[in-house]
């Protein structure tokens, strides 16, 4: 461990300061006054605290010089991973690199400044914000309109189920109290439907990972709400029986949901208003420019289409408008790419994934042939090593082998229809020398495996920790030192 790896406590000495403060008129008069409990100084300065509230030893603080910190904090930021710092392939999430210039936007002092609380009429600018986006994301996606009120993708999904439940119950129909969710759904769907109190049903892919028409037909019927769907799914295959989908499900009465959390490959390209879906969210902080993991801030709007805009809440932001930051971002990046560009989004993070799946099909197992959207799914190695005795490298072995080489790893262990799942998405800002040098990763990784499997199963090696036992670490957790 390097000197400044460790705790901040760890570093301190006693007496050492990072600061020098002139000396401070109240400070004495505090520290004699807090001791005996007194009352109020003769300046009026403050009232000084109950005993019972006052502490009875020092604040254990570390004592470190200004570099010392300086360092520490600095080598403990060097210790994470983000787009910033390489390569990050995490399916279904769109780990893009975000440009730095929508950051500056956001952080303009004439937005920062505002008050939600301000006067409608002095807010103008912002008000024009929040309308050129819903614009921009309308034409984009063929809804008719956008609510910014939630504030996640699964925020959304429940927002848009709402509306859906209220569709049928303002038409009488309150027999409709189940939603049709597809086996390959991200596991928000069907967690969103029964916060919102709808019947699961869950609807069967075929062999090959579309949505099979055959198996729903016979769950469609009035009790029917809705069917939730991701187009591209979560397989990064296009359904393309998404027409006949959408016929039969308006037949019996249901309406169309689509989770657009990760719209990058249809940019341009495919709307989901015109594939008949009547209410989606987006995922602002996936498809739209801010950068997101950690529970950072997020915004999924709400569109919906000709049906269901007569339900859609009026004001369409939330408290405070929302997480208006995000709304900024999204629309400087709109802006700046412009009609032209904004097309070239889908094309490019569908090239980069099917390149980087023909790259690597001769080394892991690809269940489903076929050409992909943003993302796709191995099932593991083709040679995991196994032999006689031992045990042969998992998809957990290869991820955590990838952290060695200086990647973060795949979504791994879903979507949960293959067993051995790697879920790769490179997104449309990668370059081709970065996804050269992860196919080469991966290549490497596979021959280590077929070689001698515990080089991965000891992995990663490199970082600062090494594979912690995430059973014990989930249910004993030690959260400080
Ligand atoms: C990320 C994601 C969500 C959930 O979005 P949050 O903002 O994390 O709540 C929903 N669906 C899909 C397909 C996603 O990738």
């Amino acid at each position: 461990m390097r000197y400044y790896d460790k705790l901040i406590f760890e570093l301190s000495h006693p007496g050492r300061t990072g600061y020098s403060l002139p000396a401070s008129r109240q400070y004495p008069f505090f520290a004699e006054k807090c001791s005996s409990g007194a009352a109020a100084d003769s300046a009026g300065f403050a009232t000084v605290l109950p005993n019972n509230l006052l502490r009875g030893t020092a604040l254990d603080l570390p004592e470190v010089s200004e570099v010392d910190v300086a360092r520490h904090y600095t080598n403990l930021s060097q210790m994470n991973f983000g787009v910033d710092t390489g390569f990050y392939p995490l399916g279904s999430c769109t780990m893009k690199y975000n440009p730095k210039i929508n950051e500056e936007i956001a952080n303009h002092p004439l937005f920062t400044g505002l008050h939600p609380l301000q006067p409608a009429e002095t807010v103008k600018g912002a008000q024009e914000v929040i309308d050129g986006l819903d614009k921009a994301l309308a034409a984009i996606t063929g809804m008719k309109h956008f609510t910014f009120l939630p504030c996640a993708g699964a925020h959304g999904e429940l927002t848009g189920l709402m509306l859906m439940r209220e569709y049928h119950m303002a038409r009488g129909d309150a027999a409709r109290t189940k939603v049709i969710v597809p086996d390959s759904a991200h596991g928000t769907n069907p967690a969103s439907a029964a916060v919102c109190g709808l019947e699961i049903v869950e609807v069967k892919s075929g062999a090959d990972g579309l949505v099979d028409v055959e198996s729903l037909k016979p769950l469609l019927g009035p009790d029917i709400a809705g069917i939730m769907m991701t187009n591209p799914n979560t397989l990064g295959l296009f359904e393309r029986q998404i027409g006949e989908i959408a016929k039969l499900v308006h037949e019996c009465g249901g309406l169309l949901y689509y989770d657009g959390a990760n719209m990058n490959p249809l940019l341009g390209k495919v709307r989901p208003g015109d594939m008949g879906f009547d209410i989606m969210h987006l995922n602002l902080h996936k498809t739209f420019s801010t950068p997101h993991g950690g529970g950072g801030p997020g915004s999924g709007p709400v569109g919906v289409g000709e049906r269901v805009l007569p339900y859609l809440d009026v004001p369409r932001t939330s408290g405070f408008h929302g997480n208006f930051g995000v709304m900024l971002r999204a629309y400087a990046y709109i802006l700046m790419l412009g009609k032209q560009n904004v097309k070239m989004a889908g094309p490019l993070a569908v090239l980069g994934a099917n390149y980087i799946k023909e790259s690597l099909k001769d080394c892991y197992k690809l269940p489903i042939p076929t050409v992909c959207k943003h993302e796709f799914v191995f099932d593991g190695l083709i040679d995991d090593g196994a032999r006689e005795g031992k045990a042969g490298a998992t998809t957990l072995d290869v991820a955590k082998r990838l952290l060695d080489y200086g990647f973060h790893a795949p979504t791994i262990y879903f979507p949960l229809l293959f067993h051995q799942a790697i879920m790769i998405e490179p997104t449309e800002t990668e370059s081709l020398e970065t996804l050269d040098e992860f196919i080469a990763v991966m290549r490497k990784i596979a021959a280590e495996a077929a070689e001698d499997p515990d080089i991965l199963h000891g992995a990663p090696h490199n970082t600062p920790i090494g594979r912690p036992d995430e059973t014990a670490a989930a249910r004993n957790p030690i959260l400080k030192a």
